[in-house]
Parts: C-alpha cells; structure tokens; sequence
C-alpha cells in the first residue's frame, strides 16, 4: 500500500467495524509500512550513488589503514587523484562516525589514523615527517588507574626537527 494510501486509511478508519484491532495495532501497522517504504525508496534513490559512495569510503580507508603514519586529507587526495577533497573528507566523516577512524588536529592541520592502532609520533614541522616513537605511557596510565581513572587512549606527539631538516639548517648557518 502507498503511503499516502496508508495515512488515508488511518483516518477514515472505523473503529467499530472492526473492534478487534486496536488503534496500537494499526499504527505498528503503519509504522512498519512506513518503515518498508524508507528502505525501499533508500534503495532506489542509492543505486549508483551509493555504490560510488561505499567504494570511495574503502578507498580512503584502504589508504589510511595502509599508511603507516597518520594522514591528512590532503595526502590522501594524492593518492586518491580521483577523488574531490569533499568526497574525501565525507568518507572520512562517516569512517569517524563509524568509529573505524580517529583524528587529531595540530597546527590547523588534521591527521587520520585507524581507531585500532596505537601509535606516538615525533613530527617533524619542517618537513611534515611522522617517525614512530616507542610507547612510555605506561607509568602515565599506571598512576592514572591509582586515581581511580581509567584511561583509554592517548596519542603523544613531540614536534621538532628531524636530523636531515637539522642537518640542512646546521649547513645554511
Ligand atoms: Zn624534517
Ligand atoms: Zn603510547
């Protein structure tokens, strides 16, 4: 039944004539119908457009998860010549709001990394370089718990420059 159709037979419903249903019963009735009738002109309006849409949020995310260091949009866009910035920055909000995906913003730039990793950096802010650090948030978590807090992820970042960005500027002076 239409919608439409639907709504009209709610009105002119005669209660009488059929004790047996409630009027709970019919709204569920109808809520359900308007429920099929969501999914289906979801379904139709999608076709293509959705089917763009799922493989451009695996691209981004096959590229993040493939990084080994955390990415802007704009590093992604290089590698995803095919896709507008908009187009990566609505799968990076959707990945994020799926909770696959996680960000941090430093100097008006913001980086993406899987949900799942771990990892602390150094940047380099001459040359925009991540280099891994090992973890020491141990004795910072450890002493959160004795607290009575309870951590659940941190990210440290130390910023600087790298050797190579030091040793061309030790050369300049
Ligand atoms: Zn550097
Ligand atoms: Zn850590």
């Amino acid at each position: 039944m239409p919608f439409e159709a639907c709504l009209l037979f709610f009105v002119n419903f005669p209660k009488h004539a059929y004790p047996q249903l409630t009027s709970q019963s019919v709204c569920g009735s109808i809520l359900l119908q308007m429920k099929m009738i969501c999914i289906f002109s979801t379904l139709r309006a999608g076709g293509k457009g959705m089917e763009r849409l799922t493989k451009n949020r695996k691209r981004v995310r096959e590229v993040l998860f493939s990084s080994e260091h955390p990415l802007t949009a704009y590093d992604i866009s290089k590698e995803c010549p095919e896709m507008s910035l908009t187009t990566i920055y609505r799968a990076l909000d959707y990945l994020v709001r799926k909770g696959q995906v996680k960000s941090f913003t430093f100097n008006q730039y913001t980086y993406f990394l899987p949900s799942e990793r771990h990892e602390d950096f150094f940047l380099c802010t001459s040359c925009g370089k991540f280099f891994q650090l090992e973890c020491l948030a141990g004795s910072y978590e450890q002493n959160l718990r004795e607290r009575g807090m309870i951590p659940s992820d941190h990210l440290i970042l130390i910023t600087g420059l790298c050797n190579e960005c030091n040793e061309k500027l030790r050369v300049r002076i």
